[in-house]
């Protein structure tokens, strides 16, 4: 009788890790590390979003695990400066104490919450967006991304056998109000790409409502709320949004102009 046998395999090529730490099912608090070859990188580190103001504590990823795999990544790469990419990054990189990639804006974002908390600022690399760099087995690039803030990027990840394209935050809006229209031949020249790590608030619903809704709602005539105060000049408006959604604020004074509101922004 044939005694069943069983032998490893080995693998073909070096395995491309990915772990993601935070932002997965979750809004807020981006976290995702790549590891190959022992080498790792982490991109983004932000805070959770829905904080339990006033007096709830700042609520950052939890990278305890990290140490007890071994795991410290060598840089940090930021693709752009909103809360839930950046928040978390003076409270967890000095565990790291590795370079961080940034592109002037984020790069002042996070320049000041260094000094707040009395970090040297050092390790913060600035690069412009379509700049590329190198960490360990990584060729990484900024690619620019339509998004609600200046300078935000897509991230290119290139090792010797994988491409990934990890996206960060995006919408397709055809009129932005920052910046330019995301460009789709740019991207279609990235081909072949085998994984892509897509970051969409959205994302649980049926696809083409995901993409309907992250493409449209900043364009200055398609943003509700906007339309309707450009439409109704006689209403008292008091607008809150996140600081750091610059066109949502760009969108909003624009629409006031138009209503002859008085613009008070505090
Ligand atoms: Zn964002």
């Amino acid at each position: 009788m044939l005694k069943p046998r069983v032998q490893v395999r080995q693998r073909q090529r070096p395995p491309l890790h990915l772990l993601p730490l935070g932002g997965c099912g979750e809004i807020g608090m981006n976290l995702t590390l790549y590891g190959y070859q022992d080498h790792w990188i982490a991109v983004d580190c932000g805070m959770m979003i829905r904080q339990d103001l006033p007096e709830g504590p700042l609520q950052v990823p939890d990278i305890e695990s990290l140490a007890g795999l071994g795991i410290c990544p060598k840089m940090l790469v930021i693709t752009h400066g909103h809360e839930d990419h950046i928040g978390a990054v003076a409270w967890l990189w000095p565990k790291w104490r590795c370079p961080i990639i940034a592109t002037p804006l984020a790069a002042g974002l996070l320049r000041a919450k260094f000094a707040e908390r009395e970090l040297e600022t050092s390790s913060l690399q600035i690069i412009e967006v379509d700049e590329g760099f190198e960490s360990g087995p990584f060729a990484l690039r900024l690619l620019p991304l339509t998004h609600s803030i200046p300078e935000s990027c897509s991230l290119l990840i290139v090792t010797p056998e994988y491409r990934v394209m990890h996206t960060g935050d995006w919408k397709l809006d055809p009129e932005p109000l920052i910046g330019e229209p995301t460009d789709p031949e740019r991207y279609q020249a990235l081909a072949p790409i085998d994984l892509v790590v897509g970051d969409s608030t959205n994302a649980p619903l049926p696809a083409i409502h995901a993409v309907k809704a992250k493409s449209r709602a900043h364009s200055r005539r398609r943003w509700p709320a906007a339309a309707a105060v450009s439409s109704s000049p006689a209403l008292p408006v008091i607008w809150h949004v996140f600081s750091l959604l610059v066109v949502r604020r760009r969108a909003m004074a624009a629409a006031s102009v138009c209503s002859a509101a008085r613009w008070n922004a505090w």
